[in-house]
């Protein structure tokens, strides 16, 4: 029999249970594997923020329940419950505990300066400020009052806001106040529930 290692390890759901190659049913192996993964979790539903489908995941937590224990997520899968997506995720929505948890994660502002190739740490004062500056220089370069056909619009034009799949609904509407507030039209962010 010619069979790849891939193969070999790969298995397939026969009647139920899991069959690898050679078909040895490793379903028991599964269950033993996940039980030990998520045998002493916290479960926590709640919603993957990734896309507006909104499927529904679980979160297991390790040692919220314990004195002096740093709750740590350990997994995180689909909810077999969930109406929208009955325990299934998309890459995106299985990789949500990288979301979570990873130490590529920014911690601080950064800035590229004009003319630059690398992006530099700055202080969150400094970002702030300078932020400030620009918008405030901005809007006062771009602000549009009144259109062509002297109707009042007070739109500013020169700026533009987009969100990420991660942003919360506190921020996204955080955001849209502060930007209507500016006058800033040109403004989106990914949907939400
Ligand atoms: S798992 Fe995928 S399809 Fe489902 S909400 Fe997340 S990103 Fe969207």
């Amino acid at each position: 029999m010619d069979i790849s290692r891939r193969a070999f390890i790969q298995s397939s759901i026969v009647g139920g249970a899991a069959v690898t190659a050679f078909g040895i049913d490793v379903t028991p192996v599964y269950a033993q594997a996940k039980t030990l993964k998520i045998s002493q979790t916290t479960e926590t539903r709640s919603t993957c923020p990734y896309c507006s489908v909104s499927c529904g995941v679980i979160i297991h937590t390790l040692g919220d329940r314990a004195k002096n224990a740093v709750p740590q997520v350990v997994h995180v899968e689909g909810d077999p419950d969930h109406p929208i997506n009955r325990g299934t995720l998309c890459p995106k929505g299985a990789s949500l505990q990288q979301d979570i948890l990873n130490d590529r994660r920014l911690l601080k502002p950064q800035v590229r300066r004009p003319g630059s190739d690398h992006w530099e740490d700055i202080d969150w004062d400094t970002a702030v400020g300078e932020i400030a500056g620009w918008v405030k220089k901005t809007r006062d370069a771009t602000f549009v009052e009144k259109d062509a056909r002297g109707r009042t619009v007070n739109r500013c034009e020169g700026i533009a806001w987009t969100g990420g799949c991660t942003d919360t609904n506190e921020l996204n509407y955080l955001v849209v106040k502060t930007m209507r507030s500016l006058g800033v039209v040109y403004l989106e962010n990914q949907a939400r529930v």
